[in-house]
């Protein structure tokens, strides 16, 4: 989608950001050792080198930038915010005896529950510096409430942007599947649940604050009636498909014995690759998976901290970049990552791939930042519009401090924010308005949210534990 005109009036309001150092995550990598960005409302409206330009009309705030990197905000692109009540669980286990750990508990959640892991798990994220969050939510109990809506209102008072994965299960234990039989939906429920919430909920314009994609959980736990079915009313409702793909050798075993084939070929024979589908984690992939992924456009969720806490394996993230593959940065759920911070995936994404066949090449401080920017911005759907610092998108941007303790003797900025400890976030702007400021969320009450979840946290364990 071409960005439509800046607002040219006289009316709109300027930010204007100075003598920051920039990178830009654009096209040519463009940086600037000392630079400007002006923003105009919601849009970027020009950046470059050394100052502003001069004699600009309605400058409601000029930022001095000194000592500060500015990025683009950050994306992310995998995560289940009802996991935020769940952390600390099942800390020992692989992928699948950790899921049946947890089903029990998670399928008692209910819409207070999820409203409050939403708060906990969006605060932390974007006071960490995304700009751009987004939740594959799968678990509707009956009678748990408008679990969708109430994830919703919170990204929308925290005021990031968000994509909401409106996920589903329907293959129980008695269907051969993973989670136990009062955990799932049936087929029709889950489709037509999946319709209203894109109808109510999907906003299709350039600067849309709350996308909805369809999403099916996983190949073990859905249908393949479900996948089928998905793909079709994705691609009839115009909204994008996001799934869980190739995480563990388990899953892998579980697709030949009961597809006869792998997961890659699955998801081919389901509808599931094309260039407005993303899949998490995308492990176990060999050449031809990830040839297939890139001859389609496919897109991966790579999410390293998760990988690793359930001992699943190395994605080869270089390996699909070199194929064009796009790709982006997850945190995934905060009971396989209890950080549920995007720079630890910056950070992990590039010291984990280099314990791979790539050795010290594999990435670089670049790459991982662009993972985590553009590559975000791409599997969303969304690269024209965010994702990169340049004139006419939307400002979503981070001043990063690094003239603290932490970075100010680490050699290069970029460097400093991708190898060093996650750096204080000074300022991030989503749309143009301020969201974080000196560390703390502007539009949610942090030490709140610490409360309720905590209490949401004992609430749940209690039900769970009665039942
Ligand atoms: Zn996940």
């Amino acid at each position: 989608m071409a960005a439509p005109a800046t607002p040219d009036s006289g009316a709109v309001e300027r930010i204007v950001i100075e003598n920051a150092a920039i990178a830009t995550v654009d096209a040519q990598d463009t940086e600037y050792a000392s630079g400007h960005i002006v923003v105009a409302g919601n849009r970027i409206e020009s950046i470059g080198a050394g100052k502003a330009p001069e004699g600009l009309a309605n400058v409601v705030r000029r930022v001095d930038a000194t000592g500060h990197l500015v990025t683009p905000g950050l994306i992310n692109t995998h995560h289940h915010f009802y996991q935020w009540i769940t952390r600390g669980l099942a800390t020992d286990h692989n992928l699948f005896n950790w899921l049946v750990a947890l089903y029990p508990t998670w399928a008692r959640i209910d819409e207070q529950m999820t409203y409050a892991a939403a708060q906990g798990s969006l605060g932390m994220m974007a006071r960490g510096g995304v700009t751009t969050a987004m939740d594959h939510h799968y678990v509707f109990p009956k009678g748990s409430g408008d679990l969708s809506g109430s994830i919703i209102r919170a990204a929308s008072e925290m005021g990031v942007r968000f994509t909401l994965a409106r996920g589903s299960m329907d293959r129980s234990e008695k269907d051969g599947g993973l989670p136990p039989d009062f955990a799932v939906e049936t087929l029709e429920g889950a489709l037509a649940a999946t319709e209203e919430t894109v109808k109510k909920h999907h906003d299709a314009s350039f600067d849309a604050m709350t996308q909805v994609a369809v999403a099916p959980c996983s190949p073990f736990s859905v249908s393949t009636e479900l996948m089928k079915q998905g793909a079709e009313l994705a691609r009839r409702l115009g909204v994008r498909l996001h799934t869980h793909g190739s995480e563990t050798v388990e899953e892998e075993k579980f697709c030949h014995e009961l597809f006869g084939m792998g997961p890659t070929d699955y998801f081919e024979s389901t509808g599931w690759l094309g260039d407005d589908v993303w899949m998490a984690h995308c492990v176990h992939m060999n050449d031809s998976d990830i040839a297939a992924f890139a001859r389609t456009g496919t897109g991966v969720a790579h999410c390293p901290s998760s990988n690793a806490r359930l001992a699943a394996g190395i994605a080869r993230v270089p390996d699909m970049l070199k194929a064009g593959v796009p790709v982006g940065l997850g945190v995934d759920g905060t009971a396989s990552n209890e950080s549920g911070e995007l720079h630890t995936e910056l950070r992990n994404a590039l010291l984990i791939n280099r314990l791979g066949a790539h050795k010290e090449a594999a990435l670089n401080a670049r790459q991982a930042l662009r993972l985590g920017t553009y590559g975000g911005a791409q599997v969303l759907g969304r690269a024209t519009q965010i994702g990169s610092l340049e004139a006419g998108k939307l400002a979503d941007l981070v001043l990063w401090k690094i003239d603290g303790i932490g970075h100010a003797s680490i050699a290069d900025p970029v460097t400093a924010i991708v190898f060093g400890a996650a750096a204080p976030v000074t300022l991030s702007l989503v749309n143009g308005r301020p969201v974080v400021e000196n560390g703390r969320l502007l539009h949610a009450d942090e030490d709140a949210i610490a409360r309720s979840t905590r209490d949401e946290a004992q609430r749940l364990a209690r039900i769970a534990a009665e039942s």
